[in-house]
């Protein structure tokens, strides 16, 4: 098998300029070089302001923040948490970082993240039988907000937290309302490949001025108000550097455009590519307008001229970078004896599913590049 040459063009790389240099060269100038500073109060205050939150707390990663998130709504050792099963596993991870039980549950037919009526039957039938639902963790995949609404409301009514998993979907609408204004809770992820980042980093976001001051405490060692170190309780390394904050900040500074940019290769690839037979691209709902973290689609093999497969490995030959669709959490074996409620409609959108290139620096010339090799391989 002849080896693929190195990538040339990625998935989703950072895209950074001038103002993200200036940024982190005054963070460094000015000396804060801790995980404390003016950069890291000013950056949660502007992420909290982009979700509609009053909160916003900087952490080292989105997975820290998830972790905090259901900590800090009572997840404990054996609680059962639903979660929807076409996810990145950090979802899974930080419930599992609790003691606590992930209950994979099956996205919905009319989009790609959790099916609220799901939710909503086994809520009911835990409630029925005695057993308890500790929380519910929403995500909205490749940036997609579809169904998040009413997966507040199916948790609002019966009494459950709702954290919302917005790592992939910071600049994201739905119906006027912000990505990381659902639930308790939200939180966001400034991973390299996300849509902006810090190189690694996350935030929680909450209304609740408690809990977010609770969440700061846990994430710095859980230091007790007094001169000497005192602890009552054990707390995590998990705040973000004032330098990652400036970076940030400036990123945050550039994420319309980067939306704007997204969507626009979204529309190209679609312009381009729908009229192949079997190609469907990940749905928008209305009222929706969703950041395109990624392109994605869906390839039926008995439809098109190729699978998905073939069409990544042609890519992959050329030095391009495409993905599968996430993995589903309850086909990963080390998940293979968690609980799963449907999962038929997930396994779907990872067998046939594909991400492309969309990364907001990629240029027309390359996406065009892409265009072609897709349709060379989509014709067999
Ligand atoms: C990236 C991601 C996370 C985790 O964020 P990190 O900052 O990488 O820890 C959590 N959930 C989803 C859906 C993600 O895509």
């Amino acid at each position: 098998m002849a080896t693929d040459p190195p990538i040339r063009i990625f998935l989703s790389p950072p895209d950074v300029g001038p103002r993200e240099r200036e940024l982190l060269l005054d963070a460094f100038d000015s000396n804060w070089i801790a995980p404390l500073g003016p950069h890291v109060d000013a950056f949660e205050a502007e992420v909290a302001a982009r979700a509609g939150r009053a909160h916003g707390v900087a952490l080292s990663s989105g997975t820290a923040a998830l972790h905090l998130a259901l900590r800090l709504h009572g997840v404990g050792a054996g609680d059962r948490v639903l979660c929807s099963t076409l996810t990145f596993i950090a979802s899974a991870n930080a419930i599992l970082y609790l003691g606590a039980e992930p209950v994979f549950v099956d996205v919905a037919e009319s989009h790609w993240n959790l099916d609220p009526d799901l939710v909503a039957v086994e809520i009911d039938r835990a409630e029925a039988a005695g057993e308890r639902i500790a929380a519910v963790l929403g995500v909205g995949l490749y940036g997609s907000l579809a169904g998040i609404a009413a997966l507040e409301r199916v948790c609002r009514d019966r009494g459950v937290p709702f954290i919302e998993d917005a790592a992939e979907a910071l600049g994201s609408t739905i119906d006027g309302r912000p990505a990381g204004n659902f639930g308790d809770a939200a939180i966001f992820s400034f991973n390299g490949n996300k849509i902006i980042t810090t190189s690694g980093g996350g935030m929680l976001v909450t209304d609740d001025g408690e809990l977010a001051a609770r969440a700061r405490s846990l994430a710095s060692q859980a230091r007790e108000p007094a001169p000497h170190y005192e602890h009552v309780e054990v707390g995590y390394n998990y705040r973000l550097s004032n330098l990652l904050a400036a970076l940030g900040r400036a990123q945050l500074e550039g994420l319309d455009a980067k939306v704007d940019r997204r969507r626009e290769l979204f529309d190209r690839y679609v312009d381009a590519l729908a009229d192949l037979p079997g190609f469907v691209f990940a749905p928008e709902l209305a009222g929706e307008r969703g950041n395109r973290w990624l392109t994605c689609l869906t390839v039926d093999p008995d439809r098109a001229g190729a699978d998905r497969e073939a069409i990544r490995l042609a890519l992959r030959a050329q030095g391009i970078e495409a993905r599968p669709v996430w993995k589903p959490m309850h086909q990963q074996p080390v998940f293979a004896d968690r609980e799963v409620l449907g999962g038929a409609r997930a396994a779907q959108c990872f067998a046939d599913g594909l991400c492309l290139p969309s990364g907001s620096s990629l240029t027309d010339g390359q996406q065009d590049e892409v265009i072609a090799l897709v349709r060379d391989a989509a014709a067999g």
